[in-house]
């Protein structure tokens, strides 16, 4: 019988689970502390469980783990980039990042990507599977552990996309912020699509505090479909509209990201017609210069996010421009990941 993966598990699944076993249902809570707030590796370091039930606890369920198989610290900003290796040999992207408020991680949700946007580095090993919750967690975790710093603000930003893992997701987000575990409010987590329409409606039912985050990257329908093939499914005016209902629903405010590409999104003319989408509505612009992935063409001139910050502010739109971390050390996602790849072939 396959081991359960017991950081995977929820409060009430753990309780349903011990008292299968004939176990007491209070045993859950101390056994999801030392798994979510001490954040033991090992049954055997549950010191106020007795020696017997630990050992049936090995029997039933397994804890996950996650190996760093590289390291890499930028020279320029304080941006640490881990590429951890998954229990059954596949790989991820993490990336710490120091900011003036505190520690920011941004993890990867899937192993690969099946969204083919051009311009992103994941898209190029293609896709593989979801993570798990625990895989998800443990990216958290083990990157407290490896850099002895606390952890503040998390980004679903890495390798994947999440909200086509939208359960396992939720039920990371639900493990991440449970009161009697890790406690972590989502208030400081922001969600990353690249606009999987029906899921954001879904989403927007929860009501979650989270930050929604739209991968736009392009105000016109031929060219995001071009750089984005999502937008052959859901088109722009079909997103606004899911943003729309979001922010109404929430009461929370929307942020736009779009990477500013030369000869693809720049022009005076793009900032226009971006301007006139997002009149009105309750967001935010974040400009990124697009980070250059060998295979591909992208590039953004020196200049050029600027000019388009100073655009869209002259028409009224709010719009900062992303500060560029660990730009020595490849921390565009996907970037490690698809060279781990090519190494082992
Ligand atoms: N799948 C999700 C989250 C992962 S990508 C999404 O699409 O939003 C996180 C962000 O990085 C997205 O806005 C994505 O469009 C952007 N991105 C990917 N590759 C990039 C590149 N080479 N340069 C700049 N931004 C990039």
């Amino acid at each position: 019988m396959e081991k359960i993966d017991i950081l995977s598990l929820d409060l009430k699944e753990l309780e349903s689970a011990l008292v299968e076993m004939g176990e007491k249902k209070f045993r859950a809570k101390q056994i999801f502390q030392w798994l979510h707030v001490k954040k033991v590796p090992d049954f055997d370091k549950m010191t106020d469980i007795s020696i017997q039930l630990r050992e049936r606890l090995k029997e039933n369920f397994c804890i996950n783990g996650l190996f760093v198989q590289k390291r890499l610290e930028s020279c320029i900003d304080n941006t640490v980039k881990y590429l951890y290796r998954l229990s059954d040999g596949n790989f991820v992207e993490t990336v710490l990042m120091e900011y003036s408020y505190g520690y920011s991680l941004c993890i990867s949700t899937q192993v690969g990507c099946k969204m083919g946007c051009r311009f992103c580095a994941s898209a190029i090993a293609g896709f593989v599977r979801n993570l798990t919750p625990s895989e998800m967690l443990l990216q958290i975790y083990e990157t407290e552990r490896n850099s002895g710093v606390k952890i503040s603000g998390l980004v679903l930003m890495g390798i994947g996309e999440p909200l086509d893992n939208y359960d396992n997701v939720l039920k990371f987000l639900s493990l991440l912020s449970h009161k009697d575990g890790n406690n972590f409010s989502l208030r400081h987590v922001s969600l990353s699509t690249c606009g999987l329409v029906p899921k954001i409606y879904e989403l927007a039912e929860l009501k979650l505090g989270l930050t929604l985050c739209i991968s736009l990257h392009s105000s016109d329908n031929s060219s995001r479909s071009e750089i984005m093939p999502v937008n052959r499914t859901y088109n722009i005016e079909a997103l606004i509209e899911a943003c729309k209902h979001y922010i109404s629903a929430t009461g929370r405010r929307i942020t736009f990201e779009y990477a500013v590409m030369d000869n693809v999104n720049s022009a005076e003319k793009d900032a226009d017609r971006l301007a006139e989408l997002l009149r009105g509505i309750n967001c935010h612009v974040n400009l990124i210069p697009v980070n250059k992935v060998k295979e591909r063409k992208y590039t953004t001139a020196r200049t050029a996010v600027a000019e388009f910050a100073k655009r869209l502010e002259k028409r009224g739109i709010n719009a900062t421009v992303r500060r560029t971390l660990g730009s020595d050390i490849e921390a565009a996602c996907g970037q490690l990941r698809r060279d781990a790849h090519e190494q082992s072939e």
